[in-house]
This record gives C-alpha cells, sequence and structure tokens, in this order.
C-alpha cells in the first residue's frame, strides 16, 4: 500500500501533469504497488510514487526542478529503457520515488560518418542505431543483450559491449543537473570548428562524475563510432576444466600480444551451452579484424598456437570450418556478427540463452546478474570458478559464467543466474547472489556493477574513505533537496 503523498510531491506532480500533460504522468494509487509490472530477477517491487514520461528533451529541466523544490517531494530514478535485466530492471533501488522514464526521447539527432560520432537520445536501441550504421564504414559496439535496449542506459551503468567497455564510447554527456539547468560535458560537435572527438577538454574532466551517478539526468550523449574492421573472424577454442588455468595464461599472452582484438570471451560449461559448447568443455571466442590479409594471417597465427600448446580439444575458424565439432555455420555467423556491430535484430542468441522473447523476460523468466571484476591470470579465473560452484553446491541454484576480456589486465566476470518463476526457486537464486557477493569479497573481488538489493556494497568496497565523503560532499552541495533519487550507488 502507498503512503498518502505528500502536498510538496501532489504539487509536483499537479505542475508535471501540466508539463507534460496528464497521460504522461502515470500516479500510484493506493492498491497498486506494481505501477511498472514484476522484474525478471523478483526483487521485491519499490513503492513508487508515479511514473513521468516526457517525450522532449526540452521537457526534462522544467520537470527534474519540479522535485528540487521541496525535499519532500520524492527523488526522480530516471531510465532509458528500463532493460536493465538481472539487475532491477527498470526498479529504483528505494521506496517511494518517481520513475523518470526517457525512453520517449528517442532521436538520433545527428552523426558524422567521417568524424566517428552520433548524438542520441536515452530512447536510442543498440538496434536501431546499429541498423543506421549498416554497410558504412562506422560500427556501434553493441552488448549481447536484446537488439531493443539502449545505447546511452547501457553505457550509462557502465557495461560492456563486443569491442569494450561502452563508458569509453562516451564521449559527452548532456546533463539535467538537479536545479533544473542543462549543461553539455565532454566533447561536443561546433558547427563553427571541426574539433577531433576527445571528452576530456582542458580541466578536469567532468563526463565520468554522470555514469553510475545521482548527480544528474542524462539526455542525450555523443557516442563514438568505431570504424568498422574490413575483415572479421572469430576463432573459437574449447578446452577441458583441469586446462583452465593453462588456457588462459596462453589466451592472456594472445591479447597482450595484439593476436586478438575486441572483447575475446571465454565460457564456462553452462554458459557455452549456447555457443555450441559441449558437456564439461569451456569455450573461448578470439575475435581477429582488420585487413582480409591480417585476418588471414592472425587467425592462421592463433590456429597454430593452441594446436601446438596441446590445451585445446577443439580448434575452429570461419563458418565454413568442417572439422570435427565445429558450430553449426548460422551460429558462427550471429557470433561473428555481434563483433561487427549487429546485435542481432531478431534476438536469436538472446532467446536461445532465455528461454522468452526479450519482451517477456521481466514477466515470464527467473534471472538475476553477479559482476565482478578479475585481474586475467589463470589463478584468478580458476579461483572463480571454484568459488561459483562451492556456491552453486550450497544453495542448489544454477550460474553460468563468461568472461569478458577487456584487455591484458582485466576481466568482466559475468555470472548469470537463470531459475524458474516461482518463490523458492527465487530464493535459492539470491541466495546463490548474496553467497557469490560474500566469497568474491573475501577473495578481494569486487563487483563493478551493483544491483537494487546489494547497495549496501557500494560502501564495503569504497577504496578511500575520503573519496566517497567527497562523493557524498558533491552530493549534498549539487543536489541538497535530494531531486534525484539517492539509486543504487548513493
Ligand atoms: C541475456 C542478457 C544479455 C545481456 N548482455 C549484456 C551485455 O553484453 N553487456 C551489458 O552491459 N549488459 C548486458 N545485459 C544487461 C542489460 O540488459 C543491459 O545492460 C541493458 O542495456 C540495460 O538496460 P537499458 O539499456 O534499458 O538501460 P536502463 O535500464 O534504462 O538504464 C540502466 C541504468 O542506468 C541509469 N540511467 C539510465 N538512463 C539514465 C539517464 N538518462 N540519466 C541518468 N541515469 C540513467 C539508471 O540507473 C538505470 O537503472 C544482458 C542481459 C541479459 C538478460
Amino acid at each position: 500500500m502507498n503512503p498518502r503523498p505528500s502536498s510538496a510531491l501532489e504539487k509536483a506532480l499537479a505542475e508535471a501533469e501540466r508539463l507534460l500533460g496528464p497521460e504522461r504522468v502515470v500516479r500510484a494509487d493506493a492498491r497498486s504497488s506494481e505501477l511498472l509490472g514484476p522484474n525478471t530477477s523478483m526483487f521485491r517491487s519499490r513503492r513508487l510514487a508515479a511514473v513521468l514520461r516526457p517525450e522532449r528533451a526540452e521537457q526534462v529541466g522544467p520537470l527534474v526542478a519540479l522535485f528540487d523544490r521541496d525535499a519532500d517531494s520524492a527523488g526522480l530514478h530516471a531510465i532509458s529503457t528500463g532493460r536493465n535485466w538481472g539487475l532491477g530492471s527498470f526498479q529504483p533501488a528505494q521506496d517511494d520515488s518517481v520513475v523518470l522514464d526517457l525512453g520517449g526521447l528517442d532521436r538520433v539527432r545527428s552523426f558524422d560518418l567521417a568524424a566517428g560520432w552520433a548524438v542520441i537520445e536515452p530512447g536510442v536501441t543498440q538496434g536501431e542505431l546499429s541498423q543506421l550504421l549498416a554497410d558504412t564504414p562506422r560500427m556501434l559496439n553493441v552488448t549481447v543483450s536484446a537488439a531493443a535496449t539502449s545505447v546511452l542506459g547501457n553505457a550509462l551503468d557502465r557495461g560492456v559491449g563486443l569491442r569494450g567497455q561502452r563508458t569509453e564510447d562516451l564521449a559527452g554527456l548532456e546533463v539535467v543537473l538537479p536545479d533544473g539547468e542543462s549543461v553539455r560535458v565532454g566533447w561536443w560537435p561546433d558547427e563553427h570548428r571541426s574539433a577531433p572527438v576527445y571528452p576530456h577538454g582542458l580541466g578536469p574532466s567532468l563526463l565520468p562524475l554522470f555514469t553510475q551517478s545521482n548527480l544528474g539526468v542524462v539526455t542525450a550523449a555523443v557516442i563514438r563510432l568505431p570504424v568498422r574492421p574490413e575483415a572479421l573472424r572469430v576463432v573459437r577454442l574449447a578446452f577441458a576444466r583441469p586446462a583452465l588455468g593453462e588456457a588462459v595464461t596462453a589466451i592472456r599472452r594472445w591479447v597482450a600480444q595484439g593476436l586478438t582484438r575486441g572483447v575475446p570471451r571465454i565460457f564456462d560449461p553452462l554458459a557455452g551451452g549456447a555457443y555450441g559448447g559441449g558437456q564439461d568443455e569451456f569455450l573461448a571466442h578470439l575475435p581477429v579484424d582488420g585487413t582480409a590479409e591480417a585476418v588471414e594471417a592472425l587467425t592462421g597465427l592463433l590456429v597454430a598456437e593452441a594446436r601446438r600448446s596441446g590445451l585445446f580439444t577443439r580448434v575452429s575458424s570461419g563458418a565454413d570450418d568442417t572439422s570435427a565439432g565445429a558450430e553449426p555455420a548460422e551460429l558462427v555467423d550471429l557470433i561473428e556478427r555481434g563483433y561487427a556491430g549487429d546485435p542481432d535484430l531478431a534476438d536469436r542468441l538472446f532467446e536461445a540463452k532465455m528461454g522468452v522473447p526479450a519482451d517477456q523476460l521481466d514477466t515470464r523468466a527467473g534471472f538475476v546478474f553477479f559482476l565482478p571484476l578479475l585481474p586475467l591470470t589463470g589463478e584468478a579465473l580458476t579461483e572463480a570458478d571454484r568459488l561459483i560452484r562451492q556456491a552453486v553446491e550450497t544453495t542448489g541454484a544454477r550460474a553460468a559464467a563468461t568472461s569478458h576480456l577487456l584487455g591484458p589486465d582485466l576481466v568482466d566476470c559475468v555470472v548469470a543466474i537463470k531459475f524458474p518463476r516461482e518463490q523458492a526457486a527465487a530464493e535459492r537464486a539470491h541466495r546463490l547472489l548474496d553467497l557469490l557477493h560474500e566469497s568474491f569479497a573475501a577473495a578481494g573481488f569486487a563487483p563493478y556493477r551493483l544491483d537494487i538489493e546489494h547497495t549496501g556494497w557500494r560502501d564495503a568496497f569504497a577504496g578511500d574513505p575520503g573519496a566517497l565523503a567527497l562523493t557524498r560532499r558533491l552530493k549534498a552541495v549539487l543536489d541538497p533537496r535530494q531531486a534525484i533519487a539517492p539509486g543504487r550507488y548513493h
């Protein structure tokens, strides 16, 4: 049951209705705490005060300012498309927030294929932007989430694409501050000057302040568009669990020496199932790109190195590979297209993994994510595998791990916990999630993204207490009346 709205909130919502039109302000009534429906993680639905749906960026400044007038008027939780599956979907971390749904701001305002940037709004999806770039010399760094997910929402939560971390794609942000002022930080196109894309400018760089942040609401961004490689192939390797440490050491050397680019991935046996992996078999995908001759040469080098090492039970490359155990050509094609900027518009791989179409995930599937960072060493990945198996054994839930290699020293370890949508199974999955937070923390591995039930870990993992205090001072200065809800990373 929702408590009676404060008069400050009533006033802000009444003015929001005048600003946006009544159909774009959905108020909670006393009967409903499920204003936006269930979330796939089966996390407790937060009590929401209202949902606001502006349709133009210019409306957001005046809207945010309405919530800055009185500390009692509730804080705003901004979402782009709200498909933050596994971490809470569209849900805010705290009760009694107002969800600011920016999915209606869906314009690609401008783009420049020669200079390699696009100005996009929060509702622009990776499917839409990649389609716009089809057959051009530029591409989008896509994730393996659904085509209908937001490029900007994912980047603001520090998501990871197949070409690298999405935060690195952000060159500029248009931010509405808590008092309603709109500012542009980082690099922005200027019709009078053709400055190359460089997000830092001179002096302190402000852009990173607004990722995983409660200091502003982002209404647009300049996104970098990488050059599309002329050719691309993914070398696929399989190995058994006892070889994990040595296989990782070998792959790290290839990453460090530039034989593979983008984000190579290592799948544990459960995660590898969707990619043609056999039972008890780990898989590795090593993308190779460049000119056609470079791809030919690098593929040959990697295949020869892999065979010589004696570590791998299967080595395949190219969609027409007919060697024993090679994956079907259609699957290889989907894998390679992802690395080349095609997010699989029909969500075939996504649906094969999740068992339901993307638009039914929140209502029909059970799913949570645990996302720790690891050093790229054989020991660390072996230890992570052990910790996951231990937690799975203790709880009886299922967990599939995919390591995204972000460079020779950094791994984004994605632990996906799928469960049937029933209470007992959800409790087991949530227990597994708690255990992983604890056991990985004890091993020194911290997560880089948090779900709405684990916001407390932000303090536990803050390195220097002075730095944590500084972010809270910034919040107090910029947002004294908490116009923006504290969020997951308060
Ligand atoms: C099968 C599967 C595969 C997945 N693969 C990937 C993957 O490869 N990489 C990956 O990173 N994730 C992945 N995900 C997780 C998730 O689906 C994506 O990260 C997705 O892009 C996030 O949802 P969204 O784009 O709708 O962002 P939103 O949910 O809209 O936003 C994410 C968060 O960013 C903040 N935010 C959003 N918009 C704004 C704004 N305008 N101003 C201020 N703050 C804002 C909010 O805190 C919000 O909760 C996957 C999920 C599944 C189920």
